[in-house]
């Protein structure tokens, strides 16, 4: 998934004509003050960390100041913070408007109903998902003539705006709209949309691209998504590796398989973390470098379910017992395996020498991994 980040987001609303306020991007509290002495983001101003995560007004990730010392300081807080577990690397540097009312618009894919849809709040500024439902409008629009007169003007009046705000909104409806056509867009909203004055000022951008458009987009390809270091690494070495929020290690081969373990998992009380697809690899090497990587997301047990088609038991117990052999002693965690197919008795010999816990029974052997796990970090 392309997500942007606040700034790149700006960078496609302002190609599409949505008002913004000016601004300029900083990696190090000298270059956010200096941006601030030089006159190129005007005081008092607006200092946002650039994660993709939200919630960075509560948070303490979006900051203002009224001097360059201020600017330095406030930079130098927010590019220390972790939010929400991404390292803060970039600042976006905004003059500080004046606003009135703090709006919601977005467009997006309504799936249900097969359209794009126009969705807007006069409660902006908080997080959408807290807004009562009652108080979110949603429009479908249908995609050949496009957004129309009449969905724009329902959103000023569900907005509450009218005169030469409706007419600035009609504007930035437009723009959006375009923004999401032309740039095959799966999300693009603005939260808040701001009242300054007699027109309407985007303050937040949020802007992600259709990951089946993305060979029409080279221009995104750089862009970061929300990737951890590990996926990364991972998907470098063409590993198909994902990481959730759970303690037990999984490593399966083929999606179905995978997804079917986690479910197991769940289902006997474990929290699945990290996961690791296999696929229909049969090279120990690839074996050993998977789960070497899975060391490092140091989780607290590894439920290994493997079914052996195409892929052979005991390369695949090969490949384990040789990569356990180079996790530090002090790293190490319980394997639990379950093994079908292929030169499973082989397989399982092999594991069980090794000392891991071999049970050919999924339910069995899940239920294993999840004990295992229990009472560890
Ligand atoms: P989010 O919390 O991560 O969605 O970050 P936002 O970009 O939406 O900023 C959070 C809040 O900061 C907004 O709802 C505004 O209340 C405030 N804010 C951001 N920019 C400005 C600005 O230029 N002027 C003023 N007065 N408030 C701002
Ligand atoms: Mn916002």
């Amino acid at each position: 998934m392309v997500k942007l980040a606040e700034w790149q987001g700006k960078v496609v609303f302002r190609k599409y004509g949505v008002p913004l306020p000016r601004g300029e991007v900083a990696r190090s509290p000298a270059e956010a003050e200096s941006l601030v002495r030089s006159g190129k983001v005007p005081l008092p101003c607006v200092v946002k960390a650039q994660v993709l995560a939200g919630g960075r007004g509560k948070g303490g990730a979006v900051r203002f100041a009224n001097s360059p010392e201020e600017v330095r300081e406030a930079a130098s807080a927010i590019l220390g913070l972790e939010f929400k577990g991404e390292k803060v690397r970039e600042l976006l540097l905004e003059e500080k408007l004046p606003i009135g009312r703090e709006l919601y618009v977005a467009m997006t894919l309504d799936r249900a109903q097969r359209l794009p849809i126009l969705i807007t709040s006069a409660q902006g500024g908080v997080e959408i998902e807290s807004v009562p439902d009652a108080q979110i409008d949603r429009q479908p629009i249908d995609p050949f003539p496009g957004l129309t007169g009449y969905e724009k003007r329902r959103a000023a009046k569900v907005l509450g705006l009218s005169g030469g705000q409706a007419r600035s909104l009609e504007r930035v409806l437009d723009s959006l709209w375009n923004a999401f056509q032309r740039e095959d867009a799966e999300l693009v909203e603005i939260n808040p949309l701001a009242i300054v004055g007699d027109a309407l000022t985007a303050l937040d951008a949020k802007v992600i691209i259709e990951d089946d458009a993305a060979f029409r987009h080279p221009e995104y390809a750089e862009v970061r998504d929300d990737r951890t270091e590990l996926e990364e690494i991972a998907r470098e070495k063409e590993i198909a590796f994902v990481q959730l929020d759970g303690n037990i290690g999984v490593i399966a081969n083929g999606a179905g398989l995978t997804m079917a373990t986690l479910d197991v998992l769940t289902e006997f009380g474990g929290r699945p973390g990290v996961f690791l697809d296999l696929g229909g690899t049969d090279d120990p090497k690839k074996v050993t470098e998977a789960f070497l990587l899975m060391a490092r997301a140091k989780p607290s047990a590894v439920f290994l379910n493997i079914f052996g088609g195409i892929t052979r038991c005991d390369t695949v117990a090969k490949g384990l017992v040789e990569a356990m052999g180079q996790v530090p002693p002090a790293e190490r965690f319980p394997l639990v395996a379950r093994i079908r197919g292929n030169n499973e008795a082989e397989g399982i010999e092999i594991l069980r020498a090794a000392g891991v816990t071999a049970v050919p029974d999924l339910r069995s052997s899940a239920q294993a991994a999840v004990e295992a796990a229990r009472g560890r970090p």
